[in-house]
């Protein structure tokens, strides 16, 4: 096992023992758990644009499919391998059991640098990537979605080659596509917006300030819509960063300015504080290290996984963490940031938006009726307000972290769908 694999089974599992105390779960479920339900290892052949032959290395896991046809994104990387494509999916099957969505969990990839392809070699290696694994996934089987490297368009084409094998069109087999071809309303800005929707619910019990301030890990889909939805709801979002450094400034960036400029010029370092919105001084550029250890009410982690760890924890400042992005803080770091009182909202809660979206997606496909952005916006705010009102209280209850709290929860649900079917004590009573 190589890379971040390691590092994601580790936590995952560490954090599923803690968990464990706190769940109502039986013995049998858990053995159900121990290992994904399938996994498939297939090579893609793909005609290179200079004629000649490439074989790539694609995989899908579907990890557990005790609550509904498993669910998880397709990632194009370099470092994808079955061992964190499997750490995923079991990541996804928790995911999924928090937001209560009737969906397992999966997950996809396939081992390539998609920057070093044309758009026709990415065409063909998605659609080959279909042909490989039609098989596998469907419907009411597993359904796909993006993830890291992958998009809209390249869901379409995948749709579009599933349905040519099927001969019918089946939108409802992957989720995530261009709205023309069945994508929800929302999709796009959904996980910040769940996000948003469970800073809010929770913001009473949290954040003392009537105006709090933020930082920003991240500009990327995800960051920038947090950070404009913060900005617009009025907390003073001071810093925001990308992978080439931060930009801070005290009285609070205009981020319908900064994204402009970012969207303009590509590089956040192109946005200075605007005009009469703050006092820049001599602080308008932070390194990343400097973002995260900000003294501010609420640090949002929206870039890469583990931007927190061990060795950053104790130089964490904010109450406050929101995990958006998959992965940020590493379960040693978690326990640090612990035992100092910092509350960190957890990333199977807190970036579930998207995944809630694509359940919307799934089931508009399914009907053929289609919901209009306020339709889906209002259906995501009331299941992310939901699980996150509960996940506190139940937190409260036991005196746990919401992380512990959510896997618990998750465990319990995806137990109760595995005994549904029966369990030790029923077939070894008289
Ligand atoms: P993205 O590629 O659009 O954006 C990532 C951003 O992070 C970019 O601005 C990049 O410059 C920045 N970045 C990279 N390294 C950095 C560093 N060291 N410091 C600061 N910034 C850095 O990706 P995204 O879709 O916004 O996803 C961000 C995170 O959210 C990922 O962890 C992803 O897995 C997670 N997530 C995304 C979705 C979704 O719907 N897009 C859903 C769930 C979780």
């Amino acid at each position: 096992m190589g890379g971040v694999g390691d590092s994601l089974l580790d936590d995952a599992s560490g954090r599923l023992d803690e968990a464990l105390r706190y769940a109502r779960v039986s013995e049998d479920a858990l053995e159900r758990l121990r290992y994904p339900k399938s996994t498939l290892k297939v090579s893609i052949p793909v005609r290179m644009d200079d004629g000649s032959l490439r074989t790539f290395r694609g995989y899908r896991v579907r990890y557990d499919d005790s609550r509904g046809p498993t669910k998880g994104g397709i990632r194009f990387h370099p470092n994808v391998n079955v061992d964190e494509v499997s750490t995923l999916a079991f990541w996804m099957t928790i995911k999924c059991a928090v937001l209560d969505l009737p969906f397992g969990g999966a997950k996809g990839g396939i081992t390539v640098d998609p920057k070093q392809l044309s758009k026709l070699e990415l065409e063909r290696l998605s659609r080959g990537y279909i042909d490989a694994v039609a098989d596998f996934i469907g419907p009411d089987v597993d359904v796909p979605a993006p993830d890291v490297y992958t998009n809209a368009l390249i869901m379409g084409w995948m749709m579009d080659e599933y349905s040519i094998i099927r001969r019918a069109h089946v939108p409802a087999v992957i989720t995530g596509k261009p709205l023309p071809m069945g994508g929800s309303r929302g999709r796009d800005t959904a996980t910040a917006d769940g996000g948003f929707d469970v800073i809010e619910a929770l913001r009473g019990k949290l954040i003392p300030a009537d105006r709090p301030t933020a930082a920003v890990q991240g500009f990327g889909n995800v960051g920038a819509t947090i950070a404009l939805l913060l900005h617009e709801a009025g907390y003073r979002v001071v810093a925001v960063s990308d992978s080439q450094g931060a930009i801070f400034c005290g009285g609070g960036l205009h981020i319908p300015t900064v994204k402009k400029i970012k969207e303009e010029s590509r590089h956040l370092e192109a946005a200075y504080c605007h005009g009469s919105v703050g006092d820049l001084a001599n602080h308008d550029r932070l390194s990343n290290e400097e973002l995260l250890s900000l003294d501010v009410d609420v640090l949002v982690p929206a870039a890469l996984e583990n931007a927190i760890t061990e060795a950053n924890a104790e130089t964490i400042r904010a109450p406050v963490i929101l995990e958006l992005a998959n992965g940020p803080v590493s379960s040693a770091a978690d326990r640090a940031l612990a035992r100092r009182g910092v509350t960190v909202i957890p990333d199977v809660l807190a970036n579930a938006g998207g995944v809630t979206v694509s359940y919307f997606e799934w089931a508009q496909n399914r009907t053929g009726l289609y919901w209009s952005a306020q339709k889906v916006r209002e259906r995501l705010r009331e299941r992310m307000v939901g699980e996150a009102l509960a996940l506190w209280d139940f937190a409260a209850e036991h005196g746990i972290p919401l992380r512990t709290a959510a896997y618990a929860q998750a465990l319990t649900r995806i137990g109760e769908a595995a005994d549904a079917k029966g369990r030790k004590e029923f077939y070894t009573s008289a």
